[in-house]
């Protein structure tokens, strides 16, 4: 996914102020970044749930979104992990894994049972979200968005809801999923260390702008200006 130069103001102020990213597939790149910095709005736009002033997105050559275009954000082949997209509290645990399933119902119930499986949470199968922990929900969440086998995952602060000490785990568990099933991912988060950890590529953001974009090693040992070295002080 090729991502061009979106814009998009609130009130006159720019937000997204010319955000270029490329994500690849089976990569993780990582849109880190204090808060209020632009992060989600850049998400919800490729999400095609905002839109965006100027800019375009293309998915293997073919535009997906520009001013004039766009395809519906439910056929963009896109898989959502925010933190506020929560399980759907009616359905089982089946019922929302099926959900954005199509085929037949042999066909379905095999892609639920395969990723329950890949998340270790067969058993749980017949339950409903209030029965699982944060973290059991947290999987199931990784479970629902993986099985369309969408192109590109967006994921948005996905494991700031956790304690620490089921956080590192899931999120060890997570990319190994991700990489398993090959998808490009784009991981927003205003945390180094989940940066560090998770990503092959960092784009460090600031005021709408993408100021340094790299190998975590390098954005981290190499900032480019005093701002960054503050920004990733103070988070330690
Ligand atoms: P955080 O780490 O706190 O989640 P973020 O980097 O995700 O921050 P955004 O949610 O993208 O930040 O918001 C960037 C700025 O745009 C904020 O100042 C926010 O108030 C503003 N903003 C976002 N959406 C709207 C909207 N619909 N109307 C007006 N302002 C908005
Ligand atoms: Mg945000």
């Amino acid at each position: 996914m090729e991502i061009r130069n979106l814009v998009r103001s609130f009130g006159g102020r720019r937000v997204v102020d010319g955000v270029s990213l490329s994500i690849q597939p089976g990569q993780v790149t990582c849109l880190l970044g204090p808060s209020g910095c632009g992060k989600s709005t850049t998400l919800r736009i490729i999400a095609g749930v905002e839109m965006q002033d100027s800019g375009e997105i293309h998915v293997d050559g073919s535009l997906i979104c520009d001013t004039r275009f766009r395809v519906p954000p439910e056929r963009r082949e896109i898989g959502l992990m925010f933190q506020d997209f929560a399980l759907f509290p009616h359905l089982s645990v089946e019922g929302n894994v099926a959900y954005g399933l199509s085929g037949n119902r042999d066909e379905k119930r095999a892609r639920v049972e395969e990723m329950l499986d890949r998340v270790r949470m067969s058993r749980f199968i017949d339950m409903f979200p209030h029965q699982l922990s944060g973290g059991e929900q947290q999987r199931i969440a990784l479970a629902r968005a993986l099985a369309p086998r969408p192109r590109i995952m967006l994921m948005d602060e996905p494991f700031s809801g956790l304690d620490n000490r089921l956080r590192d785990g899931i999120r060890d568990e997570t990319l190994a999923i991700l990489k398993e099933e090959d998808t490009g991912v784009l991981l927003v988060t205003h945390e180094p260390e989940e940066a560090m950890r998770m990503a092959d590529e960092i784009a460090l953001m600031r005021n709408g702008r993408i100021v340094q974009q790299g190998a975590p090693y390098n954005v981290y040992t190499r900032p480019v200006d005093r701002a960054s070295v503050a920004f990733f002080s103070d988070a330690n």
